[in-house]
């Protein structure tokens, strides 16, 4: 069993799960994974940030996906952890194709990392 499975709900039948997703994992040789949020730039609609959101510390491969498009579209993926007194966020910068470690600033820090995607982001318009 993939670490993390008996805790996702989606997979342990207590969340609908649509028929598509049932048919989709059918598919063999391929995976599936649902982004939690992505920021977009509100012009071209581009991709600025892709979100995964946990409500505790998970390993790196389990938000490699993100890391991955990240890469793809040239933008910043995070990890964001959701406790209940605070939020942690590792992020991922393709300019360097380095992580940061967990940084526990809350809600003004996940802000400001989310206005630095929009600000880093060049716009080139709508295709
Ligand atoms: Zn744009």
């Amino acid at each position: 069993m993939h670490p993390g499975t008996s805790r996702n709900r989606e997979r342990t039948g207590q969340r609908y799960v649509s028929k598509t997703s049932a048919i989709a994992r059918k598919i063999k040789g391929v995976r599936h994974l649902d982004v939690d949020l992505v920021q977009y730039c509100g012009k071209c609609w581009r991709p600025e940030v892709f979100m995964e959101v946990k409500r505790y510390l998970v390993s790196d491969s389990e938000w490699r996906q993100m890391r991955q498009h990240a890469k793809d579209y040239n933008c910043v993926a995070l990890l964001i952890i959701e406790t209940l007194d605070d939020i942690g966020v590792k992020a991922f910068y393709p300019d360097t194709q380095l992580m940061s470690e967990v940084e526990w600033g809350g809600e003004e820090r996940l802000t400001e990392l989310l206005e630095w995607a929009r600000d880093r982001h060049i716009c080139h318009g709508l295709l």
